[in-house]
Formats: C-alpha cells, structure tokens, sequence
C-alpha cells in the first residue's frame, strides 16, 4: 500500500498538467510497473502488458490427491461409501453446520432441498435474474414459479429493498445466491421471510466458506445447497452438497437422494421404500477428491481475499470502473470471480465489448458475465408447456411473466466484467498487471473508440 502510494505520487509530479487536467476531480493512479505503461494498445499490434499466464485451475497434488483417487480405485467400493460420509462430516465441521448430504451436484442438491421442504406445484419462489441458469431450472423443475427480484448493481445479489413487492398468498421460499461467491444480504433476506413464514434455500453453490456476520453461507437458510463442479472453488468435477441443521429434514433428504430408502440405508433392503425418492448419490471418487482439494481451501480463500482487496484498491480511482460493494454484514467473500461494473461514458464511449477484447489482448482474461437468464427463451417456453398449462391459471402465469422485469439487472448485465477465480491466486504482481492492462486501457480509450 505505503510503496503504491509514493509510486503515484511520483507519478503525479512527473505527469503533463495535460494528463491530470484531463481526469479532472479524480487522480489517476500510478502503474505499478512504469514501463508498462509506454506503448500501444496489445489490441493495435503494441507489446501486452502481460505474457506471462496466470493460475490455472484445477489444481492438484500429484502425490497425495493422485493417491486419494488411486486408493478408491483399488478398494472395488466406488459407490457411496465410507469416504462420502467422511467427507459429509469434514464438510459440515468446516462450514459449522450439524449436518452435510453429499450430492451427484449442485443442481440436485438444490433439487432435493426443494423437495423435501415442500416446494411444489402451486407455489412461488423468489429469486434474482443474476444468476446460474440452474438456480432457475430447479425452482421450474419442482413445478413451482420463479418470481424474479431484480439485482442491486452494487453488490451484485438480491436486492433486498425488492423483495416485499412481491410476496403473496403463493409464495413459499426466497432462493437467495451469494452469486460470484459475493454474501447475499442474509439480515434482510431472513428478517423479511421470518415476517411472511417463508421458507428461505440459499444457493451457495459459489460460496464455499463465505461468511456473514462470521458464519458460513449456505448454513444461515433453512437449507443451504453447495456446486463442487469443475470450475468451482472446491472442485471435484461434479459434485454437490446440502447442509442443515435440522435432522428429520436432513434424514427426509438422505432418503430422497437415495430412492426413498430410509435414512442411512445404501444397499437395498427389506426395509421398503418410505416414500418417492430420486437417485443423486456422490460417488468414493468424488468424495476423494473433495477431500483433497479441502486441504487447500482455507488457504486459497484466503489468497483470493487479500488480491481482491489489492486489487480494488488499485483499480477503484479509474474513471468509469466500480468494484462490486460488499455488505456491511459480509465478513468473508469466496471470490468465485471478482466483479467490477464498466461505464463507458468514462471511456469516451468505447463499448464493453471492445474493452474486454483489449483487457484479453493485454494478456487479462476476462468476461462479461451472465446475460439476463429471465430474458431467455426457455423462460417464456417453459411457462407455455403442457404441464405448466395443466399446473397454472392464464392468470397466475401472466402474472408470472409481469414480474419478469428487471431494468437493474439488464443494465447490469451490460456493464459487468469478471476475472476467474483462478487469477486471484497468484501474486500482488498479478494484480498490478491486471490494473496497468485496465489503465493503459483508460489511457489509450480515444484510439479504440
Ligand atoms: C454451479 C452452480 C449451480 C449448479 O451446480 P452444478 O454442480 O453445476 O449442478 C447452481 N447455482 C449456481 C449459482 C452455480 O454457480
């Protein structure tokens, strides 16, 4: 901090009154490396400021998670098992939840929440635009409708100024997502269902050891629900989980997962089937890995924290970038991918689109981000099924689609850019490339536009 803040002010002193006088009320910051700041655009032939790559993930110990996975291998026993179980209970101790059901993903575990809390037909689940496309599929697919609550752009999450408007007599849950691994505003969130009675499932599934007010996501709902899929912070490439504190809930969810099977049966019985169940069941293998990669978590969350919060110091006086916000209630965030929102009308108008090319240009991956799933045809599709047909009044489906707008979430959907998870376990030298790459950018907008 103290090194960058002399680094800009030698910047200052030596840059033209012309520079400055051009970002008028704000100071630009300072490169961290000066001789990246020369030169064209990467876009325009110039050299990159970075050619180096950065972290790539999965990561691995070729020993000992290599080993883990071998030792299943060889045992013969490949469907759940002890090492499931192993992990349900090391999984739910690092959380701080009393119980963890491991799943074949985060889809089914979000599927199996649902049903088991008596989410079905008829009934109305709250839940924001900006998200996986899954967390709407679930809410569909349990035969109930997804109402959507439109995005604060600040922080990313549930707006939860939003969320009064649009309960009724039908709605049974808030699905709340700690989207990109950001905390939800859980105070609210679980003020305002304690005053309607309605049940709340977080989706945590980018959320892994995020904290609110010092306790995990996932384990502040009635049920939290976890992804494990390749590209997540604790990956295993499919896998998933459900945490809870509630034990008849929880052995309701071991039998659903399991074809209906009483609670801790896995191989069949005579005991019967105690009511309609599914299959989702983790696999040894999965769970293997997950314990592996569960050595690593505390320490890579860790790592992603204090780059992000390098990183936002480092970008947040450029004109036209705002870091995503946190909330005050928000003690720990998971870093799935770090988000900032690009205004253009700061960068002379150079769209989002040509930005993110000359940022991956400078040798910075990035993205935009989600569009607005609500806005997608199997939305409208789905509302016009058979079954939906059969399950709902024009009324309640026209309803439905009339609360299907959200003007904070489309604008947001425009403006945000990503960084992978990944790049933020490297160094402080990472960082001050991915904000010289965005200055030499802002610098040089006037050629691009
Ligand atoms: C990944 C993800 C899911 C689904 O998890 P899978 O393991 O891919 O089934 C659900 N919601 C969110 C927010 C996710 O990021």
């Amino acid at each position: 901090m103290k090194k960058n803040s002399v680094t800009r002010r030698q910047f200052l002193t030596t840059a033209s009154a012309g520079a400055i006088a051009a970002v008028a009320s704000k100071a630009l910051p300072a490169y961290a490396n000066a001789n990246k700041k020369a030169g064209k655009l990467a876009i325009l032939g110039g050299h990159p400021v970075r050619t180096k790559s950065f972290p790539g993930w999965p990561i691995w110990d070729k020993n000992h998670d290599e080993e883990a996975v071998l030792s299943v291998l060889r045992s013969g026993i490949w469907s759940r098992n002890k090492v499931v179980s192993e992990f349900e209970k090391k999984y739910a101790e690092l959380m701080g939840a009393k119980r963890c059901l491991a799943t074949t993903n985060g889809t089914n575990a979000l599927l199996t929440s649902l049903h088991v809390l008596g989410v079905g037909i008829g009934d109305e689940v709250l839940v924001p635009p900006y998200t996986f496309i899954a967390t709407i599929d679930v809410i569909f697919l349990s035969g109930a409708l997804p109402i959507m609550v439109d995005t604060d752009p600040e922080t990313f999450q549930i707006n939860p100024d939003k969320i009064e408007d649009k309960i009724n007599g039908n709605t049974k849950a808030i699905l709340p997502v700690h989207i990109l691994g950001l905390p939800a505003n859980m105070d609210r969130i679980n003020a305002i269902a304690k005053k309607h009675n309605l049940l709340v499932v977080e989706d945590a599934c980018q959320a892994w050891l995020a904290e609110w007010r010092g306790k995990k996501c996932g384990t502040l709902g009635d049920l939290g629900c976890f992804s494990f899929q390749n590209s997540k912070n604790l990956p295993c490439g499919e896998g998933g989980a459900i945490l809870g504190d509630d034990d008849e809930i929880m052995d309701k969810c071991y039998s659903y997962h399991n074809f209906g099977r009483p609670y801790g049966e896995t191989m069949l019985t005579l005991s019967g089937y105690v009511r309609l169940g599914t299959k989702c069941r983790m696999a040894e293998y999965q769970a293997a890995i997950l314990l592996a990669q569960m050595k690593r978590l505390q320490e890579q969350t860790q790592t992603r924290t204090e780059n992000a919060n390098y990183l936002t110091s480092r970008i947040k006086d450029i004109p036209g970038i705002i870091p995503h916000r946190l909330y005050e209630g928000a003690t720990r965030a998971a870093y799935h991918l770090y988000p900032f929102r690009y205004k253009k009308e700061d960068f002379d108008g150079l769209s989002r689109g040509r930005f993110i090319a000359a940022l991956k240009a400078e040798g910075i991956a990035c993205s935009g981000g989600y569009n607005p799933i609500n806005k997608d045809p199997f939305f409208e599709r789905t509302l016009r099924s058979r079954n939906f047909r059969k399950m709902y009044s024009k009324q309640r489906l026209d309803n439905c689609r009339e609360q299907n707008h959200c003007p904070d979430n489309d604008r947001l959907c425009k403006e945000a850019v990503w960084f992978f998870h990944s790049l933020l376990l490297g160094t402080k030298r990472d960082m001050d490339d991915i904000a010289d790459a965005i200055l030499k950018i802002y610098e040089n907008r006037g050629k691009l536009v």
